[in-house]
């Protein structure tokens, strides 16, 4: 049964909230997993951890690598390990949740862990450009991202499936950032589609959440917004 267990720091909704000016650096982020996904001090781009290595997917389309003490207000992270690969065709980002239903461990209420790799026939990401003021939260970030489409792209997809009574917690459903081959763009994933790439599937039954210890988190009205956070997370 589930093997693979997720490390969390902070909750989405503290970034929906607009908390995201401290937190863990990725030296602490790697000693928890091998691959993630997360942000920034104050929403600066997207945070993919592959294989080890964190990177910042930057508005505009850049990528850096990031300095070991780069502080990071939210992440989620997992020591991967695939129970069962699948060569699989993805029509749409929905997709997923059917193939992900192939999987022989799946259960609906249990975490998923997902890995993709190979061409992409069009992926749409995006990109936060981070806080234009101290505490602006995410749901406004919404109107300020760099949005682009490519075609016939390589690359690897980081996913989580949460189940959708974790909303707030974590994003409910898929929640996927991609980089490329050549490690020159990336972010998070809208849309995709592809006719054949392999996904490598784990289950999640173990979440450890650490939970920001700053004044700012304490004193934070934090609600779970269903509609607001599908609208920028969707
Ligand atoms: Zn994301």
């Amino acid at each position: 049964m589930a093997i693979n267990e997720i490390y969390q720091y902070s909750l989405v909704n503290a970034l929906m909230s607009g908390v995201s000016d401290s937190g863990i650096t990725v030296t602490q982020l790697i000693e928890k997993g091998n691959q993630g996904l997360g942000t920034f001090v104050r929403m600066d781009g997207e945070l993919l951890l592959l294989d080890g290595t964190v990177y910042q997917l930057q508005a505009e389309g850049k990528i850096r690598v990031a300095e070991p003490d780069d502080q990071i207000p939210y992440a989620a992270a997992t020591h991967f390990r695939s129970q069962q690969t699948l060569t699989v065709k993805l029509e749409s980002k929905d997709s997923i949740e059917a193939v992900l239903k192939k999987f022989d461990d799946h259960a609906n209420n249990l975490f998923m862990s997902y890995r993709i790799e190979g061409v992409f026939s069009r992926l749409k990401c995006r990109t936060v450009k981070g806080q234009e003021y101290d505490g602006q939260p995410l749901s406004e970030l919404g109107k300020n991202q760099f949005v682009a489409e490519y075609e016939d792209v390589e690359g690897t997809i980081v996913g989580f499936r949460s189940p959708s009574t974790w909303q707030g917690f974590f994003v409910a459903g898929e929640h996927m950032h991609f980089i490329d081959k050549e490690r020159k763009i990336g972010g998070h994933v809208l849309e995709l589609e592809a006719d054949e790439v392999t996904i490598g599937i784990a289950t999640v039954n173990n979440v450890h959440i650490e939970l920001p210890t700053s004044d700012k988190f304490n004193a934070a009205k934090m609600s779970t917004d269903d509609v607001g956070l599908k609208s920028v997370e969707g």
